[in-house]
């Protein structure tokens, strides 16, 4: 299943998308597709979704046409710094020998087709393109063999990061921080087979910038996840970003930023100054 999660007529949505004749369409569903934080907050109970292309004033719309937010509402975002071995030689760092943890907070989320805001704090702010995996159930002590049962689904990100802040600082919360740091979306699916090889791309203003496949992962992600929950517990809706290939770099304002991998859609956001 591939859904997404959108606004219409001043209410939250999430539909179900799918592919008609090479454009993809959604179809609202009833509720949230799965347990996920905020769901569970606002409705005390977790559900199942179920398509509703019937629903009042609502008809089947374009992806193209709706005004997507990011597909999920996690309670933390948890990321992998250095995972793929030709990022850690563009930055002349040694290969870890076990993986590099850090956070960005929910307020950093930004929509699909939202502006990055470039703060004035920083004179180089780039892009990473990113393949997030989407929790699906509260997960302690994960087993590496239990991993696939534990994931809604893939979803893409943009761990955007002031790389100036990034190597003045000794930790990283201020560079990753920003707020509308973390574009995720458009879509959350659970039919890709990880295990065979994602090849995720990102462009900037339509130039080919990054390209590299989750083969090259340094860890894969049954040991992160395994790594991440003997640490913390991770809940349903949850956000795992699992590192950058090579090809980071600088953004101006006005650039656009456009993220994929082959079935979760573009994640496109462009960047401006703040002005606030
Ligand atoms: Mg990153």
């Amino acid at each position: 299943m591939r859904y997404c999660r959108f606004f219409f007529e001043n209410q939250t949505h999430y539909g179900a998308v799918e592919d008609r004749a090479g454009e993809l369409w959604i179809v609202r569903l009833a509720a949230a597709p799965e347990e996920d934080l905020a769901y569970r907050l606002e409705h005390g109970r977790a559900t199942s979704g179920s398509p509703e292309s019937g629903g009042a004033n609502f008809e089947p719309m374009p992806l193209s046409a709706a005004s997507l937010l990011t597909p999920v509402t996690p309670s933390k975002i948890v990321c992998v710094g250095r995972n793929y071995r030709d990022h850690v030689k563009e930055l002349g760092n040694e290969l870890p020998t076990e993986p590099l943890l850090f956070f960005k907070p929910v307020s950093a989320l930004l929509s699909p087709g939202g502006v990055v805001r470039m703060p004035a704090a920083s004179a180089r702010v780039d892009f990473e393109g990113e393949l997030a995996l989407v929790i699906g159930r509260r997960v302690r002590n994960l087993k590496e063999e239990d991993w696939r049962g534990a994931v809604r689904g893939f979803t893409l990100a943009n761990d955007v990061t002031a790389r100036d802040l990034q190597n003045r600082d000794d930790q990283w919360t201020r560079a990753k921080g920003f707020d509308s740091f973390c574009p995720a979306g458009p879509l959350v699916s659970d039919e890709l087979d990880a295990e065979a090889g994602l090849t995720l791309e990102t462009r900037v203003n339509g130039e080919l910038r990054q390209r590299g496949s989750t083969l090259d992962f340094i860890f894969s992600i049954p040991k992160l996840l395994a790594y991440i929950t003997a640490v913390m517990t991770l809940e349903p809706g949850d956000l795992v970003l699992t590192g950058t290939p090579s090809g980071v770099g600088p953004l101006k304002a006005g650039d656009c930023v456009e993220i994929t991998i082959p079935g979760l859609g573009v994640l496109a956001n462009s960047f401006q100054p703040e002005t606030d």
